[in-house]
């Protein structure tokens, strides 16, 4: 893994620790969830085809992981910002995979995706610990509008500080 992947995936766990984003959802809830975004209406015009399955195999180094169109978990589950990181690479993939996997632009959409998924301010949460925490910059691009956030959850929104 690059330096930048490791920074990111240290920024996002430190980030969302103690909020919804962070609790880890078993297996079938993590594909229920993935299954509610994916084939949301308010989506459906960018993430037409996306699918979600179980990693086969032994999947020890990663949580998920998404390839083409397919976004794949671990079978013991993952983090549900872990649903929000793999759509971002499935989209910065669809729209030209400009710079790095996960390079600013790729950041961009992570923090466009946290916010119209599940709102709470996270998105700027997100984007605040990367440049802070992290160093590292979020691309400044447009996106389409979504009236978000489209998940509902019950939980706390508190940050564990
Ligand atoms: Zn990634």
């Amino acid at each position: 893994m690059s330096v930048e992947a490791d920074l990111v995936y240290e920024v996002e766990n430190a980030a969302f620790a103690g909020t919804i984003l962070g609790d880890h959802l078993p297996r079938d809830s993590f594909l229920a969830e993935l299954d509610e975004v994916i084939n949301h209406h308010a989506l459906s015009f960018m993430l037409n085809g996306v699918t979600g399955r179980v990693m086969r195999c032994d999947a020890t180094s990663a949580e998920a992981y998404a390839k083409g169109n397919v976004i794949s978990v671990n079978v013991a589950g993952a983090s549900r910002y872990v649903i929000v990181h793999e759509l971002a690479h499935v989209l910065h993939g669809r729209t030209g995979r400009q710079g790095a996997s996960h390079g600013a632009h790729w950041r961009a959409w992570y923090v466009w995706l946290t916010e119209v998924l599940y709102g709470g301010g996270y998105g700027d949460v997100l984007a605040q610990d990367f440049a802070v925490e992290g160093g590292l910059k979020v691309a400044d691009i447009s996106f389409p509008h979504v009236d978000g956030p489209l998940i509902e959850i019950d939980g706390s929104l508190v940050r564990n500080e």
